[in-house]
């Protein structure tokens, strides 16, 4: 028997870290509990991260020194490393994110957006990120591109948050999962990190700020009905046909729109919340006049919302965005049925375009850098 490696054990579980933005109130409480550490230190810690927003053990000053440089080594608060920012204070901003194990990921900021799901003009809307890459292989989206790679764990995903509250100095008032990922594919995950941002000891951000957008996995969106906040929900729905809908996300294929639908009418049942259909429009795919009318007869069923997208091209992928005109008499198709409909136009299109997209700009480009210095 191999006595060193018994003994190297509980070296080993004692080495064993916590990021501290993983936690909630209950399951910190509980931890410094079993570690002997009085209950009301956590609360006092999570007031310091999220109501006082300090980035740092340093700055808890309420915290004996001694205590507080035994708790960062065991639950250490950290935060992606910022790669690239790019846009302006009043357009898009773009954060390239760099994580520990060097996986990259974006975070998008839009300021006072002018019709993202939005009648207040100060609403400053955070884009994050539920994943790397994106396992579900939509046909038009740079995140599925390169495949998936992994899950974001919780404190990846709320860091997110404070990390570009912090750079910008301003607060974000509205989440949108709208960023790299399927964030119904990460549940779990997902769903803790919505109780931190939306918790009074957390981010205390409204969960009606807060939007989860999928692709259309049902049996999560009856999960996700179920909850007990009041979070709203995105569909990527793309195509009002199964027709055309499968032939750009595969997805369809599992989760056809009579069983997309059902799910939605649960969600819309379940919760006081509108549900947002989004639908990108790519030239001579999905923009016909007899998708406009079918999308209608959905969104005008569930009273839902339909947010038009104009599709942001992706190098290396054939599709394009109708004209103007078409986007217009798609529009007014919609309109003339009743459907509460807008058009998104982003004010930061033209630097950046839609999420997944930097991070792969970043990885094509390395590989181009790494092919010159050969
Ligand atoms: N996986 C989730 C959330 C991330 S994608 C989902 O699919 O809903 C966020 C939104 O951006 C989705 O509606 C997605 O379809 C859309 N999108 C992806 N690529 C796009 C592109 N090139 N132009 C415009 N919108 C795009
Ligand atoms: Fe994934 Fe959403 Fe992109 Fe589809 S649209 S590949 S589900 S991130």
């Amino acid at each position: 028997m191999n006595h060193s490696a018994v003994h190297h054990l509980p070296i080993l579980l004692q080495s064993r870290n916590t990021p501290l933005l993983s936690f909630s109130l209950e399951t910190l409480t509980d931890e410094l509990q079993s570690q002997n550490i009085a209950r009301y230190r956590a609360h006092q810690i999570l007031e310091w991260v999220y109501q006082k927003r300090n980035t740092s053990w340093h700055e808890m000053l309420n915290l004996p020194i001694a205590l507080r440089e035994d708790l960062e080594i065991r639950y250490p608060l950290l935060f992606p490393e910022v790669i690239t920012v790019s846009g302006s204070r009043d357009t898009t901003q773009k954060f390239l994110l760099r994580l520990a194990d060097q996986e990259m990921i974006e975070t998008v900021l839009i300021p006072a957006s002018p019709a993202l799901y939005g009648e207040d003009s100060d609403r400053r809307t955070l884009c994050v990120s539920s994943q790397v890459g994106c396992a579900y292989g939509c046909k038009f989206c740079a995140s599925g591109l390169d495949g998936f790679k992994r899950n974001l764990s919780v404190e990846e995903i709320v860091s997110q948050v404070l990390l570009v509250e912090k750079i910008s100095g301003e607060r974000i008032n509205n989440i949108v999962f709208m960023g790299m990922g399927e964030p119904f594919a990460n549940f779990d995950h997902l769903t803790r990190a919505i109780e931190i941002i939306n918790a009074p000891w957390g981010i205390h951000l409204a969960a009606r700020k807060i939007t989860v957008s999928t692709s259309g996995l049902v049996p999560r969106i009856r999960d996700f009905a179920d909850l007990p906040q009041q979070v709203r929900l995105a569909i990527s729905l793309h195509g009002a046909t199964d027709e055309v809908r499968s032939q750009i996300m595969p997805i369809n294929k599992r989760y056809p729109l009579a069983e997309l639908m059902e799910a939605c009418a649960y969600y819309v049942e379940r919760k006081k919340q509108l549900l947002t259909f989004e639908y990108i429009l790519i030239a001579g795919v999905n923009d016909q006049l007899t998708q406009a009318r079918a999308l209608a007869d959905h969104a005008l069923r569930l009273r839902a919302k339909v947010n038009l997208i104009p599709y942001n091209k992706v190098e290396g992928l054939p599709w394009d965005r109708p004209s103007e005109s078409i986007q217009r008499s798609f529009l007014a198709q919609l309109r003339e049925r009743g459907v509460a409909a807008t058009i998104r136009r982003e004010k930061g299109h033209d630097i950046d375009a839609a999420c997944g997209q930097l991070r792969r700009r970043e990885l094509v480009g390395n590989a181009d850098a790494s092919l010159q210095s050969v």
